[in-house]
C-alpha cells in the first residue's frame, strides 16, 4: 500500500480530503503528511452564516501545521493550507474547518486526546516531557476540553446548594465556590464573595438548564451578602447553615477572647504564651506537649479557658439525636454564654457573646442541619480540594496567561472532580 493511501485510512479523512504526500524529513526527525481538500468537500459544505448547502472554493488560506500523532517514534504533523469558500447565495467567504483539528491551536483531535490521557495519569510537566510540547500548551488544552466539558453539563436536577468563600490568594481575592451538594460536584467558581455572585449563578443556572425555583435548600455560612444572595434571587430555598461554619465563627471567637486577654491582663500573657494552636485545635486533634500544656492551664482562672470550654460544649450540641433536643441545648448554650459575659466585669467574652446573639439570630437555619438531609461532608472537604488545586497549579501563572482566571481556575476544580471519561474526549477513528 503507497503511504498516502494509507495515512488517508488512518486519518479517516472521508472523501473530502485527500492525503497529497507524505515526507520523511530526516534532519528534523519527522513525518509530514500534506493534506488537501477534494471536489467533494464541496457537496457536503454548508455556508456557516446562511446554511445553504450553495457553497464554491473560493481560493486557500495560508498554510498551516498540526501536531500529530507519532509515527514510528517520529513526530508527524498535518500541513494543509485549508479551503475558503465562497457562499453563492450570501456572498459571504470563509475558511473551511479542518476536520482534524483539536481545541487548540496547532495539535490535532487525536494529539490531543492522547495528551489528554497523559496528564490524567501524570503530571503536566512530565507529559509536556514525554510529548515534546511545552507545559503551557498542554495546560491550555486541558482548559479548553475542561470548559467545553463544563459547558456541555446540564443542572437541571440541581436543588441543594452549597456555597463557600476561598481565599484564592493571600490577601483580598476571593472566589465563590458554588456546588450540587447531591451530586457533590463543583458547578461554578465566581470572582467575589458579596450578594452579586448569586445573580451570577442564576444566570449560569438558566444557561445549563436548571432553574432558581428549583433550588430548595441551600447551605452557606452566615455572612449576611450570602444571605440576601439567597433571599433575592432562590425564592424557594431555604437556608441552612453548616456546622463546619457555625462552629469555626465560634472557634474564631475564641482567638478573639485570647488576643484579648493577652493584651489585657500580664499574668494571662505569660500563661498563654505559645498556646496559640492549642485552642484552635479539638483536644483529640493536641500534641503530647500541648496535653501536657492543658494540663499546666486547666485549673487557672484564664478566660480564654472559659470560651474554649465552651466552644467544645457547642460541638457537643451536634450530637443531639433530634431538631427539638438540639434546640433546647442551643439555647441553653446561649443563655450559659450570656450569663457569664454578663458576670464578667472585663468584657473579655464579649465576641463569644456576640458568637451566641449569632447562634440566636440563625437558629432556625443551624437546624437545618436536623431537619433537611443536606450533606455538608462535601463542602468541608471542598476547601482541601481547592487547596490541592492551588498547589496544582502553583507555578503555572505564565501557564494561565492570557485566559479568564476565574474560568480556569474552576476548570482546575472541575477537573479535579469529574472523572475525564466524561469529558468526552474525541476519537478520529
Ligand atoms: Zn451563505
Amino acid at each position: 500500500m503507497i503511504p498516502e493511501k494509507m495515512f488517508q485510512q488512518l486519518l479517516a479523512l472521508g472523501d473530502g480530503w485527500r492525503v497529497k504526500s507524505t515526507d520523511y524529513l530526516k534532519k528534523e526527525q519527522k513525518v509530514v503528511i500534506r493534506v488537501e481538500e477534494t471536489a467533494a468537500l464541496w457537496k457536503q459544505e454548508r455556508c456557516p452564516h446562511c446554511n445553504r448547502p450553495t457553497v464554491r472554493g473560493y481560493d486557500h488560506a495560508p498554510e498551516r501545521k498540526w501536531r500529530h500523532l507519532n509515527v514510528c517514534q517520529l513526530q508527524s504533523e498535518i500541513v494543509s493550507a485549508l479551503p475558503r469558500g465562497e457562499c453563492q447565495e450570501c456572498r459571504k467567504v470563509y475558511t473551511v474547518r479542518a476536520p482534524w483539528e483539536g481545541r487548540s491551536r496547532g495539535l490535532t483531535q487525536e494529539f490531543e486526546a492522547f495528551a489528554l490521557t497523559l496528564m490524567r495519569e501524570m503530571p503536566v510537566s512530565k507529559a509536556g516531557e514525554i510529548l515534546g510540547e511545552t507545559d503551557q500548551k498542554l495546560w491550555r488544552t486541558l482548559f479548553a476540553h475542561v470548559e467545553a466539558a463544563w459547558k456541555e453539563l446540564s443542572w437541571e436536577n440541581v436543588v441543594w446548594v452549597g456555597a463557600d468563600e476561598m481565599n484564592r490568594k493571600k490577601g483580598h481575592n476571593y472566589l465563590t465556590v458554588f456546588a450540587d451538594l447531591a451530586a457533590k460536584r463543583v458547578l461554578l467558581a465566581v470572582e467575589g464573595k458579596d450578594a452579586g455572585v448569586w445573580e451570577h449563578f442564576v444566570a449560569q443556572l438558566f444557561a445549563h438548564n436548571g432553574h432558581p425555583k428549583a433550588i430548595r435548600q441551600v447551605a452557606i455560612d452566615m455572612s449576611p451578602a450570602y444571605i440576601k444572595g439567597v433571599q433575592d434571587n432562590l425564592a424557594n430555598a431555604d437556608i441552612v447553615f453548616d456546622p463546619f461554619h457555625v462552629v469555626s465563627q465560634v472557634a474564631r471567637a475564641v482567638e478573639e477572647v485570647r488576643r484579648k486577654e493577652v493584651r489585657t491582663d500580664a499574668t494571662a500573657r505569660e500563661q498563654l504564651e505559645k498556646t496559640c494552636w492549642l485552642w484552635r485545635k479539638n483536644p483529640a486533634g493536641w500534641t503530647e506537649k500541648e496535653s501536657r500544656r492543658w494540663e499546666q492551664l486547666k485549673d487557672k482562672p484564664l478566660v480564654t479557658g472559659l470560651a474554649y470550654s465552651m466552644r467544645l460544649e457547642l460541638q457537643k450540641t451536634y450530637a443531639s439525636g433530634s431538631a427539638a433536643l438540639a434546640r433546647s441545648r442551643f439555647k441553653n448554650w446561649c443563655a450559659w454564654v450570656r450569663a457569664e459575659a454578663e458576670a464578667m466585669t472585663s468584657g473579655l467574652l464579649e465576641p463569644m457573646l456576640q458568637a451566641a446573639k449569632m447562634v440566636e439570630r440563625h437558629l432556625e437555619g443551624i437546624l437545618g442541619h436536623w431537619t433537611r438531609e443536606l450533606t455538608t461532608a462535601f463542602l468541608e472537604g471542598l476547601n482541601s480540594l481547592f487547596s490541592a488545586t492551588k498547589r496544582k497549579a502553583r507555578g503555572y501563572a505564565t501557564a494561565l496567561f492570557g485566559f479568564n482566571r476565574t474560568a480556569s481556575f474552576q476548570s482546575l476544580i472541575a477537573s479535579s472532580k469529574l472523572p475525564f471519561p466524561r469529558l468526552a474526549i474525541p476519537r478520529l477513528t
